[in-house]
């Protein structure tokens, strides 16, 4: 839950610079298939093994190429080539000059367009060296020197298939029958390849909304939560989707799969429920007036979310504080790890956070406190400032969640190691961090605390509150337009 929060850190002059974009990317009705790029698999050896079967080599239009058996392997190129002089406009028409030589293969340069290339080469010197051995072999067409660049990808196929991709704009996907599966996850939808620079390779998933949004909310969500809260969950990604499409289109994709844009692991994260979520409220969006919101979220708030100018700069319509009526609060406890020889609290906010507290004499206002302190939220007190033991439990428990909630004290000075009674009924010692300069800070809620608070559009949903409903209540004045036809 703590992703969500980091997530949405962004800065709110986004919502301005977005905005005009967004107006006419949304006019442009059905967004269907999105380029994911799967950063968090980065390859810096330039060495990508996809394994499926039965792949369709396809056009970015969709436009069926041709079709390779077994594994793909893509591989940068930073070689030298001959290039034979002529554009075809096949796959098989280059292919039929690449039978003429011993060491060619066909290149995909765009615009379903192709070329040959001989080699390859280390140098120029080397690639120049073959001139007259080309020109016998093929008098017809004029052969030149093709210097390395950073966009080649040479891709090889288990059944001996090669070619290589060489064009800027435009990609070849490769699609399947069957899910693929790189390191250990396994997709849907059909992948492509995409340089960086040097040796750096990325996967690009292409994916159909629906089926990237299956696998998102319940890596933002837990999925065995209620319907109606992992339904606003849905819509809130699916606007983040909407209004970040162009946020990588400079390297060659809409989106990444990591927390800089939104967390997506493929099949391996999706859930019944969550995908239900996704499908009954498909094309819906969230408005305020004209425009899409910018549905920030956070695990929960404490009592009240807040006005966005009091945690970023900007004072956006949608994003006041309103009360959480039913989230159960849960208090924190945490002692900073950082020198501090004075702390005083000197100004609160409405909604119960603190706007002004002075660290060693400085003022940090806003949120700028909880930053430095290294605090779960914006609302805290100090509890004591004595000296005592303080550990905090760090790691997963067995269903795979954070420890969040166990504080342990101990006025010895001495706490070396500490175990727990796991569900298993096994004691396992864990690790943990400490502190013992006695600063205690106790507090509630959990994140920046703009926009949705998840553990209260639980509650709300507990109590038979809609996705509408929810929506509108933490984004004011919002309300949802699309496909989803009410209950
Ligand atoms: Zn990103």
């Amino acid at each position: 839950m703590l992703r969500g929060d980091i997530m949405r850190i962004r800065t709110l002059f986004l919502v301005l610079s977005l905005s005009v974009f967004t107006s006419l990317f949304v006019s442009a009705e059905n967004l269907t298939n999105l380029n994911i790029g799967l950063e968090s698999k980065l390859s810096n050896e330039g060495f990508i093994e996809i394994s499926g079967k039965e792949f369709k080599v396809e056009y970015e239009s969709g436009e069926r190429v041709f079709k390779v058996e077994g594994d793909i392997y893509a591989v940068v190129s930073n070689k030298y080539y001959l290039m034979v002089s002529k554009v075809f406009d096949s796959y098989e028409d280059a292919k039929e000059v690449v039978d003429l030589y011993k060491n060619a293969k066909p290149v995909y340069i765009g615009n379903e367009e192709w070329k040959v290339y001989i080699g390859e080469y280390s140098s120029d010197k080397e690639a120049r060296e073959d001139f007259d051995l080309v020109y016998e072999i093929n008098p017809d067409m004029d052969h030149e020197v093709l210097r390395n660049n950073y966009r080649r990808i040479s891709i090889m196929s288990g059944d001996g298939e090669e070619f290589i991709i060489d064009s800027r704009d435009d990609n070849l996907f490769f699609d399947s029958n069957y899910k693929f599966e790189f390191l250990e996850d396994k997709y849907r939808g059909k992948f492509g390849f995409v340089r960086k620079n040097d040796n750096d390779l990325i996967l690009i998933n292409r994916i159909d909304i629906n089926n990237y949004l299956k696998s998102v909310v319940p890596s933002e969500m837990p999925a065995l939560w209620e319907k109606e809260a992992l339904k606003a969950q849905a819509v809130a990604a699916r606007n983040y989707t909407y209004l970040n499409m162009s946020k990588h289109i400079e390297e060659g994709y809409n989106l990444c799969d990591t927390v800089h844009c939104q967390v997506y692991k493929g099949v391996m994260t999706e859930h019944k429920n969550s995908s239900e979520a996704v499908m009954e409220t498909e094309g819906d969006l969230l408005y305020y007036g004209d425009n899409l919101v910018e549905t920030y979220f956070f695990a929960r708030s404490g009592g009240a979310t807040e006005d966005s100018e009091n945690v970023w700069s900007k004072e956006v319509d949608y994003l006041r504080s309103v009360e959480d009526e039913f989230e159960q609060d849960e208090i924190w406890l945490i002692n900073p790890d950082k020198e501090i020889s004075s702390i005083e609290i000197k100004d609160y906010y409405n909604s119960g956070s603190v706007a002004s507290i002075y660290i060693n004499k400085k003022e940090y206002k806003k949120a700028n406190g909880r930053y430095f302190l290294g605090l779960r939220s914006n609302k805290y007190r100090i509890k004591s400032f004595e000296g005592k033991v303080y550990a905090n439990i760090l790691g997963m428990s067995n269903n795979n969640r954070p420890y969040e909630d166990i504080n342990i004290f101990s006025n010895d000075k001495k706490l070396k190691k500490v175990y727990i009674l796991g569900v298993d009924e096994n004691i396992k010692e864990i690790d943990y961090e400490s502190g013992t300069d006695g600063l205690i800070i106790e507090g509630i809620g959990y994140g920046h605390g703009v926009g949705m608070s998840q553990m209260g559009a639980n509650e709300y949903a507990k109590r038979n509150y809609t996705y509408k409903q929810i929506l509108s209540h933490y984004y004011t004045g919002s309300i949802v337009k699309g496909e989803a036809i009410d209950e």
